[in-house]
């Protein structure tokens, strides 16, 4: 648990903190930035549980009281950071979390660590004053800021952190992953490409019960959508909205118009990812036309956009689930 040998992919982040490990040469700050589910937060409490480590190597023991107290959440040289009554990290929250106490020692080690998941929620005022601890850290300080957009953040924060970028874990791995967690070979091949380089997401999509439903809901909503009558579109969006996540509908989405269009491009079976729609996919390729299938992506990517921004779930999937057939309905190519 929370060690380098549970996560999967990065090897080359993975290489370059054990040699910081190994060199003893340890920054007062970082900044792990990756999509969500990609591992940020895996990431930053191997580091930090090897930092607690009584035995100094690059990596956890798993022995000493440390790594145990660490293992049980309990460890009291380790503090996240997250908002009280914000949605995001307010300066009310780096002062009584940080500020008030970074210049307490650790009790049993060489570092105190503070973890901040989201860090770039916080407001120019509070990375104003997490600033001030960051240009004079005491000695044993270490923060970990877990970040999405590395570009909400100020200038001045950046300049003070080494910066970690989370890569994609590429679909073979995910895949050899959940087989071994005993994923039947084809549903581990579908839920690898579902959780787009997101082990997070893989392994959230294999435990859930609601992944077929929400599946099944979305192809079927999506198989012959050009003749879907827009109150079944609306009553769609409006039932996975309520019991799914936004983001994820829209990866699903994604995935099928991907399957849809490749298809139609190569008339091969072959390139179908998910293998189990195989014949509504070929109806759905043979319905629609090259032109307009090339026009519905473009929604795909503005929805997420928008989810990012905190749109309405329901509306962002009807508005989507809408655009997707009128693309299909006013097939460009068969306009003279
Ligand atoms: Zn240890």
């Amino acid at each position: 648990m929370n060690n380098f040998s549970d996560i999967i992919g990065n090897e080359q982040i993975i290489k370059s903190i054990r040699r910081v490990l190994k060199n003893k040469m340890i920054s007062h700050a970082y900044i792990i930035a990756g999509e969500e589910g990609g591992g940020k937060k895996m990431l930053a409490n191997a580091f930090a549980k090897t930092l607690l480590c009584e035995t100094g190597g690059d990596e956890p023991c798993d022995q000493c009281i440390s790594c145990r107290t660490f293992d049980g959440g309990n460890n009291p040289d380790i503090i996240y950071v997250h908002p009280v009554k914000t949605k995001g990290i307010s300066v009310d929250d780096i002062r009584e979390q940080v500020t008030s106490t970074v210049n307490i020692k650790p009790y049993n080690h060489r570092y105190k660590i503070y973890i901040m998941p989201n860090a770039d929620t916080m407001t120019q005022q509070a990375q104003n004053a997490l600033l001030k601890t960051l240009e004079e850290p005491p000695e044993y300080a270490v923060f970990f800021l877990l970040a999405e957009n590395i570009y909400a953040f100020l200038p001045t924060i950046m300049s003070r952190c080494v910066l970690f970028n989370i890569k994609p874990v590429p679909a073979f791995k995910i895949k050899n992953y959940l087989l071994e967690r005993k994923l039947a070979d084809e549903q581990a091949d579908m839920v690898a490409e579902y959780a787009q380089g997101s082990i997070g997401k893989a392994i959230r999509f294999a435990e859930s019960e609601e992944f077929s439903a929400m599946r099944q809901k979305v192809i079927e909503t999506l198989s012959g959508i050009k003749n879907a009558p827009y109150y079944v579109l609306t009553e769609a969006a409006k039932e996975l909205a309520a019991n799914n996540d936004a983001a994820d509908i829209t990866d699903m989405i994604y995935l099928w118009q991907r399957d849809v269009l490749a298809y139609k491009i190569t008339e091969d079976k072959n390139c179908i990812i998910e293998k189990d729609m195989t014949d509504r996919i070929v109806d759905e390729a043979r319905n629609n036309s090259y032109e307009a299938l090339c026009g519905v992506p473009e929604f795909i990517m503005k929805t997420k956009k928008y989810l990012k921004q905190n749109v309405n779930s329901q509306f962002a999937l009807e508005m989507l689930f809408i655009n997707i057939k009128g693309e299909l309905v006013n097939d460009r190519s068969s306009r003279s």
